[in-house]
């Protein structure tokens, strides 16, 4: 059976002194329950979270990574930088850097690559939008997001790290895919890796969009779903814990 996985993403909130009680209390909330546990946090804040929650049994990790080893990249943060700063985990390809800072296929390939190289464990996001669901290519899209990563790093290699489904229209929208929907997605993404590796099985596959304590845990009962990447819900501790209790 695959272990349950919750990891949060800040994206661009919180200040030094917001985190510190926020930090403190999913460190001391996640003392008690089985599920792995990860917090993505802004770069300024990796150091932060380190010192809180070092010697935890939560991890910490970025939201984004250079695809770059290092160089004249003003502004971009390397993979190696990550694991200076203790980070397990590192979101690539998120849908709001792949529609807003043009995080193409190849780039999300390439920085998923980057992640891997330096011991990080990438979370892979795909996702539809709502057009693409309501022109009923969600499965072209999801595939086309893989294959790109598949290509460039190998199916055994995705299958090692983490991939979360992200309906985009699920997003901070409080709406959210019914279990069903969900699970036929995590379905087909598992179904992919399986035809190039037999390592599938053991893929963990996150469900993101508008989970909140009251969904999750059907979400986390269906047989694909191996946890959530979870947005707003993840800067409320006892929402996120709530939420973690529920992928025990
Ligand atoms: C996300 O941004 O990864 C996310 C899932 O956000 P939310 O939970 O707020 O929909």
């Amino acid at each position: 059976m695959r272990p349950k996985l919750v990891a949060g993403n800040w994206k661009m909130q919180g200040s030094l002194a917001e985190n510190q009680g926020l930090l403190a209390a999913v460190r001391a909330g996640a003392a008690d329950l089985t599920a792995q546990i990860a917090i993505c946090v802004p770069f300024p804040y990796l150091a932060q979270a380190r010192a809180v929650l070092e010697g935890s049994t939560v991890a910490w990790g970025a939201q984004d990574v250079s695809e770059h080893e290092q160089g004249a990249y003003t502004g971009e943060v390397s993979a190696t930088m990550l694991k200076d700063f203790g980070c397990r985990f590192v979101i690539v390809g998120h849908s709001e850097r792949r529609a807003m800072y043009g995080d193409s296929d190849i780039v999300v390939a390439a920085k998923f690559a980057a992640a891997l190289k330096a011991g990080l464990m990438p979370i892979l996001c795909v996702g539809e939008s709502l057009a693409e669901r309501e022109a009923n290519v969600t499965g072209d899209v999801v595939t086309r997001q893989l294959d790109a990563v598949i290509a460039l790093c190998g199916a055994a290699s995705v299958a090692g790290a983490v991939v979360a489904y992200e309906p985009v229209w699920a997003i901070g929208t409080g709406r959210t895919a019914t279990p069903a929907q969900a699970q036929e997605v995590h379905a087909l993404i598992r179904a992919r890796l399986g035809a190039d590796t037999t390592r599938a099985q053991q893929l963990q596959i996150l469900y993101g969009g508008s989970v909140k304590p009251g969904n999750a845990g059907e979400l986390f009962g269906q047989s694909d779903i191996d946890g959530g990447l979870i947005g707003g819900a993840s800067l409320v501790a006892q929402d996120f814990l709530a939420i973690c209790t529920a992928a025990q």
